[in-house]
């Protein structure tokens, strides 16, 4: 029988078996193929990360119904995140390498062929952002200088430091104000091709203020798209203004690769804990970023350091951790999913797990019902929380509580499913709307064998089903 809905499957194994941090995997060339689609799903993926910043559309157009037939088959949902460049800018094309020596000046220009000695191409105006006095990084920060004027569309700079320049190799500008202008002629585009496109997250790099979330919530909204924004903290500037960007976006990155530039590299990890905690504090999923198993693109083994990296993020309760390079282009794309999957489930078995900041929630109703579900779950020995959701606010407010007991969500929206395998500990089922969604759900894991007779579960729901923010109804079933 053809499965109806995407999660037709129940759980293989008991109820909480299943690993609570969720993973998310970026498609590249390593991994564009249905098989591969589906080996990085069934080792553990929940989310795939489509990089606007590499590829096609055409090709992205392609891997997208990939990704939803394999999450059907698998009876998973999946999150899609497609990842909009942004302001990510780099130099332009030119042979060989530029030497360049501490104190020596150099010029960018846009675009322009270069010849030795004259400007240096970048694939972006810089002229029209920056001033004199800002810093200017290029090659992960391996050249560093300092820009001295702009004239006619020409930026010159000083470097600081001996290095070479290469082709193509970004450029940070950690000083420079974009003044709301973050999104780049090629994210438009890229936007306008999402519009029809089945995906549910929208990645914006190179956030500098949490009206740069604003300005993209609104696009989003007169484009009809019900995605959500995962915010890329990579940019001082997002660091500076970062409670009103936890307060405004759906979800958070620390995007620790730029970000290691931008700012120096041991403030990084405080700016993760302080993310993960902000986004406990707002129920905002986050994600922790970039060379979380490195090593792992040349080699089958991780390093000590990764592992301990990936258990890291558990122990202080992300909600996702993420694959780049190692699942794009990496030699064992499916082998790291798997490494990351034990990492994660042995951190998970040996608590404590979390830094959550109780005592800094404002008092709410959202609150009081999560912290009340979760406290009847755990008194009573609760196998599972069951929340009915419509837009998936009402699973997301009991997860950023971060419960041990695990919860499970039926919604009648794939897209909230599909959103939610981001969000810590959730496991999500579509089924129509009904006033019974949670107790025929129930039933049908009983007859599946994930509870068993006599098991008790806490159903936490609206009075009117399908209705977005209307949770007022708390029950406790003993399952028979
Ligand atoms: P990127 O973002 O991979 O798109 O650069 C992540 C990061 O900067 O860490
Ligand atoms: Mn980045």
């Amino acid at each position: 029988m053809k499965a109806m809905y995407i999660t037709e499957q129940a759980p293989k194994g008991p109820i909480g078996s299943f690993k609570r941090t969720k993973i998310i995997a970026t498609i590249g060339p390593a991994t564009d193929s249905y098989e591969q689609i589906k080996a990085l799903i069934a080792a553990g993926a929940n989310g795939l990360r489509l990089n606007c910043s590499h590829g096609t559309n055409e090709e992205r157009a392609q891997q997208i119904p990939l990704i939803r037939q394999a999450s059907k088959e698998l009876g998973k949902p999946v999150a899609i995140i497609q990842d909009l460049q942004g302001p990510k800018i780099r130099l332009g094309d030119f042979d060989g390498v530029i030497p360049v020596k501490a104190g020596q000046h150099l010029s960018f220009a846009y675009n322009v062929a270069y010849e030795e000695g004259g400007h240096i191409p970048t694939q972006y105006d810089l002229s029209t952002k920056v001033k004199p006095g800002e810093r200017l990084y290029i090659f992960d920060g391996k050249v560093r200088t300092s820009i001295t004027a702009v004239r006619e569309g020409v930026v010159y700079a000083k470097a600081d430091n001996d290095g070479i320049l290469i082709k193509r190799k970004g450029m940070n500008l950690p000083d420079t104000d974009f003044g709301g202008d973050i999104l780049t002629k090629k994210d438009l585009l890229d936007l306008d091709w999402g519009v029809g496109q089945d995906i549910d997250y929208v990645a914006l790099s190179f956030v500098q203020r949490a009206e740069d979330i604003e300005h993209l919530r609104h696009l989003l909204h007169k484009l009809h798209r019900d995605v959500r924004i995962i915010v890329k903290v990579e940019t001082r500037a997002a660091v500076d203004n970062i409670d009103a960007i936890m307060q405004t976006t759906d979800v958070a990155m620390v995007a620790r690769g730029d970000l290691a530039v931008e700012t120096p590299a041991e403030s990084v990890p405080v700016v993760q804990r302080q993310i993960i905690g902000l986004g406990q504090k707002y129920g905002k999923p986050t994600i922790v970023a970039t060379q979380m198993l490195l090593s792992m693109v040349d080699m089958p083994e991780p390093t000590r350091a990764e592992v301990s990296d990936v258990a890291t993020a558990v122990f202080v309760g992300a909600d996702c951790v993420m694959l780049s390079d190692e699942t794009a282009v990496g030699k064992y794309p499916i082998d790291a999913v798997q490494t990351m999957k034990r990492v994660i489930t042995y951190a998970e078995q040996h608590p404590p797990l979390k830094t959550i900041y109780p005592n800094e929630r404002e008092r709410s109703m959202k609150h009081a019902i999560s912290s009340s579900v979760i406290n009847l779950a755990v008194n009573i020995d609760a196998k599972a929380i069951v929340a009915e959701t419509t837009s998936g606010q009402t699973a997301l407010q009991i997860a950023c509580h971060r419960p041990e007991t695990v919860m499970i969500a039926v919604t009648d929206q794939a897209r909230t499913a599909q959103q939610l395998a981001l969000v810590y500990g959730t496991k999500s089922y579509v089924r129509p709307a009904d006033p019974e969604a949670a107790q025929k759900l129930t039933d049908w894991l009983y007859e599946n064998k994930v509870f068993g007779a006599g098991d008790v579960v806490v159903t936490v729901s609206g009075r009117y089903p399908g209705r977005i923010g209307t949770t007022d109804t708390i029950k406790v079933r003993v399952i028979d």
